[in-house]
């Protein structure tokens, strides 16, 4: 099957200045990601602020150009700038990101903005719109009443839902979700993830779901990638992942959930600094953090390999000839 999405080598690369008048320093934000999305499918990508996930998202959704690498979605590469074969494949993928009051106009209606999508995309005629709107609050779980409110008259969890509406109103293949409920109260969060997937699995849409919050991401994905200072460096699916991670930075996040009904056990608290994309360690980026760290870990940089059970692993030591040692 081919892949509905699928990111080739994508490489992004910043220039930070250090210090006011530091010379800039290009930093690789994303250094050469490969990933797949199949039709219908999640994918979760976790790891720590500053490992490149929104970066990743945006590369896949051609907010962000790639230096390097591309993008192709469905069958096709993804041209790069505004091109209109550009806009017609952009309307098939939407963007949900962490703050909905940001993502909304506050001096419009909520009807009036969920009617825009369908107004831009030109995807019914007029007279047909206000019945779309109505079916894509109904779909969210919000009032009809709710429709000639403004944003600030609704609960962060119910602007949250309008932005999720106006996402599907294109009737996307794929939704890019960035910490689509980090900002809501746990309470909420859980209601939004239900309807995220029902909503995905009605309309099997595909989902590259990106979190740092793992307890979120084991309730929605159904494959994980695990991202470390601009690289994956474990992938597998969920079931694998949570039931036996390997990488070491996995191994670290995993052991910091909580089972349901069970206390947690076995933590692995995690020392040194978080990631500085701007201050890449040598070798294996994850080394000065990683408790099973040698010598060869300081000077080379572990590759991606595939070990078999549907799962790649970047480490020398868990995926190298000594796993069954580390294990
Ligand atoms: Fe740790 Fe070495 Fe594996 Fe990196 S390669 S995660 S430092 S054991
Ligand atoms: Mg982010």
């Amino acid at each position: 099957m081919t892949p509905l999405i699928e990111a080739r080598d994508l490489v992004r690369i910043y220039h930070v200045r250090r210090g006011l008048f530091g010379h800039p320093t290009p930093v690789r934000a994303v250094d050469g990601i490969s990933l797949a999305v199949m039709a219908g499918e999640t994918l979760g990508i976790v790891g720590e602020s500053g490992s490149g996930k929104s970066t990743l998202g945006r590369m896949l959704l051609g907010i962000d150009a790639a230096q390097e690498g591309e993008v192709v979605f469905d069958g096709k590469a993804m041209p790069a700038g505004a091109t209109p074969e550009w806009r017609k494949l952009r309307a098939k993928m939407q963007l949900v990101y962490q703050d909905p009051l940001a993502a909304l106009d506050r001096r419009l209606t909520i009807a009036t903005q969920m009617a825009e999508p369908l107004e831009i995309h030109r995807l019914i005629p007029k007279e047909h719109r206000a019945a779309r709107v109505a079916e894509l609050m109904s779909a969210v779980g919000l009032r009809p009443d709710q429709a000639t409110r403004f944003p600030h008259e609704l609960s962060g969890g119910q602007r949250q839902r309008v932005v999720i509406a106006r996402a599907i109103a294109s009737r996307p293949k794929l939704l890019v979700c960035d910490e689509p409920v980090s900002a809501l109260d746990v309470s909420i969060q859980a209601q939004i993830i239900n309807m995220l997937r029902d909503l995905q699995q009605q309309h099997s849409i595909a989902m590259v779901f990106i979190s740092h919050d793992l307890k979120v991401v084991r309730n929605i994905a159904d494959r994980v990638a695990v991202m470390y200072l601009g690289r994956v460096v474990e992938e597998a699916s969920s079931d694998v992942i949570f039931r036996s991670p390997m990488h070491p930075y996995t191994r670290a996040l995993v052991s910091s959930v909580p089972r349901p009904g069970s206390p947690l056990q076995g933590r692995v608290i995690l020392q040194g600094e978080p990631p500085n994309p701007a201050n890449r360690p040598s070798g294996c980026a994850f080394h000065p953090r990683c408790p099973l760290a040698r010598d060869l870990c300081r000077t080379a940089a572990p590759q991606l390999k595939d070990i078999g059970d549907g799962r790649t692993v970047a480490c020398h030591v868990t995926a190298g000839d000594d796993a069954q040692i580390a294990a």
